[in-house]
């Protein structure tokens, strides 16, 4: 297992990728705008004739880092950071414990969830209500004595692991009380359970060799002589009826004819079809205790006693999380070591298949060949009798074809495909810490529903990180193209202190707020969205242009506004502070407001239910603070600004209104054209 694990490979993931390449791009832009911002200024001073000093040099600097401040985005990757944070928080209320901050993303592009069986979409809680065989008595006791649950007498039922106490409860029941019987059958040596054999062995010197004796009650292990060895093995019962030679018939036991093995596997075959866990158990009497416990020593030749049916209830909350799955283009497929009847049954109950061809075993699987299983793939949602080696190879299939995949687990054995998985689930209760060690989340209640919901979560992270992304290049695009335009016209509009105080204020409180949006209404009802796709798919790219370009165009208006109300003509070779100043103040509140646009980035706003108060106390917030530095004239004076009038000050505020209006108009006409085309769009 150390090799394997050291063999899966680490890779980043998407979100992780495509800011590091945005970030380089963005750099790039920068130098090259910064280049010809510069050349641009230094060839026009040539060209005017107004000479060339190191004093202008040093202003057209300036200018050049005012546009590397315009135009990286500095709250990005914090706000990126902290909106997951938050988001790993709320998953981990929901019993979803993320251990890899990255996964939170991955989970919204979940394509795949492979989920065990046995406690992760059922309850594992078992309990035996069928039997077969012709010594109940003796099955009953068999299957207890050979179990590692204890009974409680005190609470009446049997502590340990589910399927173990099962088979104790059930002895408990026909009236054998454990702690009893063992006094009867002093267990002497085991071959413990593991999920390769399916089976498990014990080892016994019994007061008598024949059949069991009803507990009494008062007696003492020093008035039973215990001279008989005996040996129980149980398991998985096509593995146990492989390895019997005899059957108990009337008592003795006779040779196990082929017909009978049919009658037995028919039996199986009944309570599987009843979605019923099934268990065999045989027994042995050895002459001499064993030198050694191995299961090829003792596990042959076995006499075959009968067969036990039990109930794992489906956990209620599964097949709704199911059926959401169905609607969210999720697949969901069920992976367990359970016979392939048992399964099937199971399966169909929760609308994971619908015919049992859909369903294969281990046995069937190591008989494809790796290129045909993966061309097969998609056909299979249940596999039955699995070792966890099918795990990686169903994993790794999956992941072949670019479909990003979860897979739970919970034995040391999983710990390899739980590490392969796009999403490697460990489970909270009764998973070993090797599996929790590599998981990226950890189900904290084992519920296949938590998947489900991990994934909404993770939906819904990714779409507000969008929209995060969304405003803030917007705004940083704003920016630029407000200090390009200038530049070209023969202005200067901002200086670096001030765009770092709207890219460190105004826009970083309401992205974060945006971070806190709710979760969109369809957000578990469209299909997940491309691990591969770019940070700009689905218009984003073309959205940031033309907000970008609104909020400069606004905020150019703003300050030949505040240039005519201070020199009262439009020369732009002079310089106008109050244009500035009330290009700031518009700029900053045009950012505010167009935070509000955000919530969705193609419905209205004004007909989404719920308001997000945290972006109501951003946007308050960067009010204030805004104000504050645009009114009170020392403050104004350290951002080399003044403080405006009234008037001033209103007419920048309903300028940087006009934004919403804008944008609404805008999404009003992308949604009619999508409606002709018949897109469906909600978000
Ligand atoms: P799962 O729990 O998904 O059924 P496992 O690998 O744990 O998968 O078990 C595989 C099979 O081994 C079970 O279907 C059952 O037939 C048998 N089995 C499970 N637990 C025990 C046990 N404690 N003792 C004997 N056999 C068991
Ligand atoms: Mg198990």
């Amino acid at each position: 297992i150390a090799t394997a694990l050291a063999q899966a490979e680490e890779g980043k993931t998407p979100l992780q990728q495509k800011l590091a390449g945005l970030s380089k791009i963005l750099t790039y832009l920068v130098i090259g705008i910064c280049v010809v911002v510069f050349g641009i200024n230094v060839i026009r001073s040539v060209a005017v004739g107004d000479g060339f000093s190191f004093a202008t040099a040093m202003d057209f600097f300036m200018v050049a880092i005012s546009l590397a401040v315009a135009a990286i985005p500095e709250g990005l990757a914090t706000v990126v950071t902290i909106v997951l944070s938050i988001g790993v928080t709320n998953m981990s209320k929901r019993n979803a414990i993320i251990r890899k901050l990255t996964a939170v993303e991955t989970l919204g592009c979940t394509q795949i969830i492979c989920s065990d069986k046995t406690g992760t979409l059922t309850q594992n809680k078992m309990t035996v209500v069928d039997y077969y065989g012709e010594d109940e008595v003796l099955l009953a006791t068999a299957m207890s004595m050979c179990s590692d649950a204890e009974f409680d007498r005190e609470a009446g039922t049997a502590v340990g692991e589910p399927t173990e106490c099962a088979l104790v409860n059930y002895a408990a029941k026909l009236g054998y009380d454990k702690n009893d019987q063992k006094l009867q059958y002093v267990r002497i040596g085991e071959v413990p359970f593991d999920s390769m054999r399916k089976m498990m062995t014990t080892v016994h010197r019994a007061a008598t060799t024949a059949t069991a004796q009803k507990t009494n009650t008062d007696a003492t292990s020093d008035t039973l002589e215990l001279s008989a060895l005996i040996q129980f093995t149980k398991g998985a019962p096509d593995e146990i009826l492989k390895r019997c030679t005899r059957v108990l018939r009337g008592g003795v036991e006779i040779a196990l004819t082929d017909a009978i093995r049919e009658e037995i596997l028919a039996a199986n075959k009944a309570m599987a079809d009843k979605a019923l866990r099934v268990l065999a158990a045989a027994r042995k009497s050895l002459s001499a205790e064993p030198a050694v416990y191995e299961a090829d020593a003792l596990e042959n030749d076995l006499c075959f006693v009968g067969l036990v049916g039990m109930i794992d209830p489906v956990r209620p909350e599964v097949k709704p999380a199911i059926d959401q799955c169905r609607s969210a283009g999720i697949r969901p497929i069920m992976i367990t070591g359970d016979h392939k009847d048992t399964a099937v049954a199971i399966a169909m109950q929760l609308g994971i298949i619908d015919s049992p061809e859909q369903a294969i075993t281990g046995a069937e699987l190591d008989k494809i060949s790796g290129e045909d299983f993966e061309s097969a793939v998609e056909r299979y949602s249940v596999y039955a009798r699995v070792q966890p080696e099918h795990k990686t190879r169903i994993v790794n299939a999956w992941r072949k074809k670019g479909k990003v995949t979860a897979m739970t687990g919970d034995g040391v054995n999983d710990a390899p495909s739980i590490k392969n998985a796009d999403i490697g689930v460990g489970m909270g209760i009764t998973g070993t810490d090797v599996t929790k060690n590599v998981a990226d989340m950890i189900l904290a209640d084992d519920n296949f529903a938590t998947i489900v919901s991990a994934a909404g979560e993770g939906r819904r992270i990714y779409d507000n990180i969008r929209k995060a992304i969304q405003f803030l290049l917007a705004s940083n695009l704003s920016e630029v193209l407000a200090i390009f335009c200038a530049t070209l016209i023969g202005f200067t509009i901002f200086q670096p202190v001030q765009l770092l105080w709207i890219n460190l204020i105004t826009d970083c409180f309401p992205a974060l707020a945006l971070g806190m949006e709710k979760p969109e209404a369809d957000v578990m009802n469209r299909k997940p969205r491309d691990s591969k796709e770019g940070i700009f798919a689905g218009g984003l790219g073309a959205a940031v242009a033309y907000q970008g370009a609104l909020v400069t165009v606004i905020t150019l208006i703003s300050y030949f506004v505040g240039h005519y109300l201070e020199a009262g003509n439009f020369d732009i070779h002079q310089e106008s502070v109050h244009g500035t100043t009330m290009a700031f103040l518009t700029l900053a509140m045009c950012e505010v407001f167009h935070s509000f646009n955000m919530r969705s980035l193609r419905g209205s706003i004004f007909t989404m239910k719920g308001q997000n108060k945290w972006l109501w106390g951003a946007g308050l917030l960067s009010l204030l603070l805004t104000s504050v530095v645009v009114l009170i004239e020392p403050i104004a004076k350290a951002f080399s600004m003044t403080a405006i009038d009234a008037k001033e000050y209103f007419i920048a505020m309903a300028l940087g209104f006009a934004i919403i209006p804008l944008v609404e108009i805008v999404k009003l006409v992308h949604r009619l054209i999508d409606k002709k085309r018949g897109v469906e769009h909600t978000n």
